[in-house]
């Protein structure tokens, strides 16, 4: 069974739940009892299924440094 990651946005700790993938996208308690979770992305070693949701990262940009001139 896959194990998840996920961390608590009120106490700030990290934990990992041991839940099928069916559940993977449901809310994780934390273990001190707050609900404000919210789910990491682990390394989880399930060989296949994996998704392709991986496009969320900003393609460049951001740092404007080739664009001030300061590469040169
Ligand atoms: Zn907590």
């Amino acid at each position: 069974m896959p194990r998840y990651e996920y961390r608590c946005r009120e106490c700030g700790s990290d934990f990992e739940v041991s839940r099928p993938m069916s559940e993977a996208s449901a809310p994780a308690d934390c273990p001190e009892g707050h609900q404000g979770t919210v789910k990491l992305l682990s390394t989880v070693a399930v060989s296949g299924a994996a998704g392709s949701a991986a496009s969320s990262a900003p393609a460049g940009g951001g740092g404007g440094c080739c664009g001030g001139g300061c590469c040169g």
